[in-house]
């Protein structure tokens, strides 16, 4: 029996991968570096579907039909480069080698070139939704050439999540496209939980309200405009009751969040790209804060807050509700601008549309939220940033009184809450006529020469700082 696809990396993801495409009827070839997982797999699942076993990467490809498809699915990192190392000289021109892991687009796109002078095709894919969407159905940002994808995509269609019947799965661009896009919905996904984390915060601090109360709220709020993943398992979490304590079990979790790298190789891309990230990068920045156990301790031995009080409107939770809402659509907002220098930079023609349908199902950031931004971005007229979309640029408007209050009375009572402040100074920023970089090119062109652009005339100009403070013409060298 030859498989239709091979799959080496059998660990939790590679393991749901590859029954997910057994079970969508597909043949499908099981490898693992330790022969162990694969008849585990084999043991526990192998009734699922066409399983085919084998021992070596030469077996695995022996056992493939033409042109072959692998899947790679192991650690992501100098793992990825060893499996290919070791598959490329058993490969025929035309065969397709994917990577399905979390790697870094800059290695994609050195390993799809790498093989393309192979005659190889080598696809790095986005997946996102964990152990259950991999099995299930998960979020798939494919790159590579779009050739493979007419032999490879019906696979990928097929095993993903569906919204409306539509598979969250489409070839979003060429070689590091898929595994970029990703990286960016992994920082958004940074962004969702902290202002969430955020909203938790205020009320309980502000407004006094404890998590079991909140679990209700926040599965209120599922129900409009932010129902989503994230906010449906908030509730979950905020409403769980430590067995051992009987206190809310948010209460007996240690306060210093982890992360694997997506988030901070977002923010290092965005840095480069010179795109303004805040939302996501604030995020990281939080997590990073929130694990400063030791200087924590000390700060809170040694440095005053000086707290005010504040009256709090009526319907301060409205409020909250609308500060989250704003600041979230801030991120989406910075992710996607992200997205369009990155395409630019690299020559991808990344349709945002169709990005933000793929996040609809299937992923950790899905929500109601992505149907209205892919709407957005399939009008003909494209909007230049989320936020002037006629739809969201009305409804942010209509948050921003309360996103005021609920920042306002944070910094008063001392509650940090750094994206849904820089979120709204991102708004502000965005939309402020003039802004103080007048004045930072003015220092600029004073201790650096570095030259300004004038309101009223075209050209580059210096002013003789040193000398007579006249100004003359300068040629821009930066
Ligand atoms: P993992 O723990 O990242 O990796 C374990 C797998 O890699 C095992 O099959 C292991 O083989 C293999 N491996 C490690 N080093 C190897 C090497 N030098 N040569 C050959 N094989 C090697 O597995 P995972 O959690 O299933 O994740 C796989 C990929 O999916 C990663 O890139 C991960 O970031 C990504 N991902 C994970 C999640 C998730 O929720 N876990 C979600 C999305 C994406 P042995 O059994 O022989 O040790």
């Amino acid at each position: 029996m030859s498989a239709q696809i091979g799959v080496t990396g059998l660990a939790v993801m590679g393991a749901n991968l590859a029954r997910n495409l057994a079970r969508n009827g597909y043949t499908v070839a099981l490898h693992n570096r330790s022969v162990e997982k694969t008849d585990a797999l084999l043991d526990k699942h192998g009734d699922e579907g066409d399983f085919v076993r084998t021992e070596t990467l030469q077996e695995l490809v022996d056992s493939l039909e033409k042109p072959r498809r692998v899947l790679i699915m192991v650690k992501a990192g100098a793992p990825v480069d060893s499996v290919i190392d070791q598959l490329e000289p058993l490969l025929e021109p035309g065969d397709i080698v994917i990577d399905a892991g979390n790697s870094h687009y800059e290695d994609t796109r050195r390993r799809e070139a790498a093989l393309a002078k192979k005659d190889l095709h080598f696809v790095g894919v986005g997946v996102s939704g964990g152990e259950e969407g991999a099995l299930l159905g998960p979020s798939i940002m494919p790159g590579g050439s779009r050739e493979s994808y007419d032999s490879l995509g019906p696979m990928l269609e097929k095993i993903s999540a569906k919204y409306n019947g539509e598979p969250c799965c489409r070839w979003v661009g060429t070689d590091g496209a898929g595994h970029f896009v990703k990286m960016v919905h992994n920082g958004i996904e940074y962004a969702d939980m902290q202002v969430i984390g955020e909203a938790y915060d205020v009320l309980r601090t502000a407004a006094g309200i404890e998590p079991a109360e909140q679990a209700k709220i926040f599965t209120d709020w599922n129900t409009g405009t932010l129902s989503s993943f994230l906010i449906e398992i908030t509730a979950e979490v905020l409403a769980h009751t430590d067995a051992r304590t009987g206190k809310p079990f948010v209460d007996v979790v240690v306060d210093s969040a982890g992360q694997k790298g997506t988030g901070r190789w977002t923010v290092v891309s965005a840095l480069e790209l010179g795109s303004p990230t805040s939302g996501i990068a604030e995020s990281v920045f939080a997590r990073g804060l929130s694990s400063q156990r030791g200087q924590r301790e000390l700060a809170q031995e040694i440095l005053q807050g000086h707290e005010g009080s504040v009256d709090l409107p009526e319907d301060f939770v409205e409020d909250v509700r609308l500060a989250l809402y704003a600041s979230k659509l801030v991120s989406y907002a910075q992710g996607i601008d992200m997205l369009t220098a990155a395409a630019g930079e690299y020559g991808w023609e990344l349709k945002l549309d169709e990005i933000a349908s793929l996040w609809r199902a299937g992923c950790i950031i899905r929500a109601e939220l992505l149907d209205d931004i892919m709407k957005a971005y399939a009008a003909e007229e494209k909007p230049a940033n989320l936020l002037l979309a006629p739809a969201f640029a009305e409804s942010i408007a209509g948050a921003v009184p309360a996103w005021r209050r609920v920042v306002a009375a944070a910094v008063q009572l001392g509650i940090p809450v750094p994206v849904f402040s820089s979120s709204l100074a991102y708004y502000d920023g965005l939309r402020r006529k003039r802004l103080p970089a007048a004045l930072t090119q003015g220092l600029r062109d004073l201790f650096g020469a570095h030259t300004y652009n004038r309101v009223d005339a075209d050209g580059t100009f210096h002013t003789l700082w040193g000398e007579d403070r006249s100004e003359v013409e300068a040629v821009d060298t930066h």
